[in-house]
């Protein structure tokens, strides 16, 4: 496992209750959670466990109800452009060609056209969009909608990726593409990484660790080591270890939601 040197990403006792007295919803409860610098933390568990509402306060996009959530030491008031965020839902603007969109975060950070449009063709190829680079959103399929998304995000190369179970909706072989592609951008710049996914298999593949949480309330209910070397591939993916931990997972996350059904 990669030594973990730095805390980049810090929930310390994160608690998110929605609405008010009879109605209040414990969303979230006593959350703690440190992400080393460079590290990839996946997250699983039962829908409606807290997941997004976790991903969403560290994006600056909830406030917490109690607690703290720092990203570089430093606490999260706002969404930044040191988080770069990605939804399940490819969030693109519609008047914009793939290539705009991807540039546009490129733009925003004042870089020069000439290399704005290098970069923006490097992560555009890199999904396989090459050939649809000067189409509008409305002509892609969902899929290459969300892999325009991933690429915009990529480009940018922000210190964090917040990724909502990005590959959620995609065909399963576009799915393990994109992770490995995933992981080869980290291998390079080894960003800091937190993963939600509902999708095992995904969870093990990626991780330094997974993190098992549990429903009513929300709450963190496991951390799952994941001793696999990188660079990851489908050997590593089809070895005894893999599976091990894959079932070690699988039990934290359905044993747990069938005793409470
Ligand atoms: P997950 O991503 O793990 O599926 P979420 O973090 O989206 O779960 O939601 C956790 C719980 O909080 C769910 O029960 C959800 O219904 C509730 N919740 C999320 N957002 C809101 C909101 N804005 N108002 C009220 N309840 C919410
Ligand atoms: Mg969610």
């Amino acid at each position: 496992m990669t030594a973990i040197s730095e805390p980049k990403i810090v929930f310390d006792k994160v608690g998110k209750t929605f609405g008010e007295g009879a109605d209040a919803f414990v969303a979230l409860q006593d959350f703690d959670l440190n992400i080393g610098e460079g590290e990839i933390v996946t997250v699983v568990g039962p829908s409606g466990c807290g997941k997004s509402t976790a991903m969403n306060i560290a994006a600056g996009l909830l406030e917490p109800s109690g607690g703290h959530c720092t990203v570089g030491g430093v606490e999260v008031a706002g969404p930044g452009p040191d988080r770069g965020v990605i939804f399940q839902q490819y969030a693109l603007f519609p008047w914009l060609t793939v290539r705009k969109n991807v540039e546009f975060g490129l733009k925003l950070k004042g870089m020069k056209p000439a290399e704005r449009r290098e970069r923006a063709e490097h992560y555009i190829d890199m999904v396989g969009l090459g050939d649809f680079a000067d189409a509008l959103p409305k002509m892609l399929s969902g899929g290459m909608k969300q892999r325009c998304a991933i690429a915009r995000a990529y480009a940018v190369n922000p210190e964090v990726l917040l990724m909502d179970e990005p590959f959620g909706a995609l065909d399963a072989l576009t799915r393990v593409r994109l992770q490995d592609q995933l992981l080869d951008t980290w291998a390079r710049d080894k960003r800091t990484i937190m993963f939600i996914t509902h999708d095992v298999d995904e969870a093990v593949y990626l991780a330094n660790r997974v993190i098992v949480m549990a429903a009513r309330p929300g709450r963190l209910q496991e951390i799952i080591d994941v001793n696999l070397p990188y660079p990851r591939n489908e050997e590593i993916r089809l070895s005894p270890e893999f599976q091990k931990i894959r079932n070690q997972v699988w039990h934290g996350v359905y044993s747990r939601s069938a005793d409470a059904a």
